[in-house]
């Protein structure tokens, strides 16, 4: 009998065993900084994995605590000088662990059901929410319920989310913006624009700036209002099924040869978007379309780089500046792409922009 498939067993074995241990990634690492112990270290997560592929240990639920305690920053990946895939390691880990159900309890697995598995999976849905938390930032409750003290009665986890509530913009890209964005000009690109899922509650104005500049750039820009989440936060949490079904229908709606690129303007999710091959690998229907679709999607700042922008004719604020975040430095590495030639950013900026990228 063929034994049951394991996401760490059934990985490519070149890529379990590349790590060589030699430390240099465990400066970068912000977990380790903050326990100094081995377990919590790039390397030995790395050493973790390797004995499960190895079958020398089995998932349990401190292995899936470990897991989870990862940030999956991936500033380790830009020290090593081995060139370990550790986005692809710890992917598959977490789809182990949650595979393997070691971290499973009924309140875990209730709120993963309904965020992850449900929310996510259908825009709509989080759209709904979106609107509640409209209504409750816009007719007050929020400030009720902060002046109030009826939060110190709330659990301390259910206090922390609330601080934490973003603003939710008036109106979405769906309302904001047109399917077909003609170039301004002459054509010179045709790309579609993804819109995200987050993104898009907290962050519409910037989903509108964006489509603005490629279109003055040269780009028609193609952004459909209903689209789907790129699946991102479930591959990030093991869930690698859906992923696999998100990342299918991205495909299905934004078919790569029918674009010059496929924008996102939202780190994590670009991350995540340029590699659809490994997460459809084996695929007979998707993994050739998905290779094309990797190549296809840009940051939004990458590609103005790459097409060359057309420098704003208003003279730019000298306190200007911008920040990548981790995912965009360390996985896409799409910093090292940013000049003073190719962004509006002053050299002064881009010189802080790479002394950015080890960390958030
Ligand atoms: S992803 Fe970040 S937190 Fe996780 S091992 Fe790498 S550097 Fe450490
Ligand atoms: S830098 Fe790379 S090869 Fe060295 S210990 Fe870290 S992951 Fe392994």
């Amino acid at each position: 009998m063929a034994a049951p498939f394991s996401h760490l067993k059934d990985l490519d074995y070149s890529v379990v065993q590349q790590c060589m241990h030699c430390g240099l990634c465990l400066p970068t690492c912000p977990t380790y900084d903050a326990t100094k112990l081995e377990r919590n270290s790039p390397r030995g997560r790395i050493s973790l994995m390797r004995a499960i592929a190895d079958g020398r240990l089995e998932a349990t639920e401190a292995f899936g605590d470990e897991m989870y305690f990862c940030l999956g920053c991936l500033a380790c990946m830009t020290a090593c000088p081995a060139g370990v895939n550790y986005a692809e390691l710890f992917e598959h880990a977490r789809a182990e662990v949650e595979a393997k159900g070691v971290l499973n309890n009924p309140k875990r697995n209730a709120i993963r059901g309904f965020s992850v598995g449900w929310l996510f999976m259908d825009l709509n849905r989080l759209k709904v929410l979106g609107f509640a938390m409209r209504l409750y930032q816009q007719l007050g409750l929020q400030w009720l319920v902060r002046n109030s003290g009826v939060m110190k009665l709330m659990p301390k986890r259910l206090r922390e989310l609330e601080a934490m509530t973003p603003d939710i913009q008036p109106a979405l890209s769906a309302d904001l913006i047109a399917p077909v964005t003609p170039a301004r000009g002459q054509r010179r690109y045709r790309v579609a624009m993804l819109t995200g899922c987050a993104q898009d509650l907290i962050f519409s104005d910037v989903n509108v700036d964006t489509v603005e500049v490629l279109a003055r750039n040269g780009c028609e820009v193609i952004t459909p209002p209903e689209q789907h989440c790129c699946g991102s936060l479930h591959a990030h949490n093991g869930e690698w099924e859906l992923a696999q079904t998100l990342a299918r229908r991205n495909i299905d709606q934004f078919p790569p040869d029918q674009f010059d690129a496929i924008i996102t303007n939202a780190g994590g999710c670009g991350s995540h978007l340029k590699h659809y091959a490994s997460l459809l690998k084996g695929d007979l229907v998707y993994e050739k379309r998905a290779h094309e679709w990797d190549k296809k999607v840009k940051d939004i700042h990458e590609w103005l780089g790459a097409i060359g922008i057309e420098a704003p004719k208003a003279p730019l604020a000298p306190s200007c500046d911008a920040l990548p975040n981790c995912t965009i430095g360390n996985r896409q590495s799409a910093v090292s792409k940013w000049s003073p030639t190719t962004s509006p950013a002053t050299s002064a900026t881009a010189r802080k922009l790479r002394a950015s990228r080890a960390r958030c």
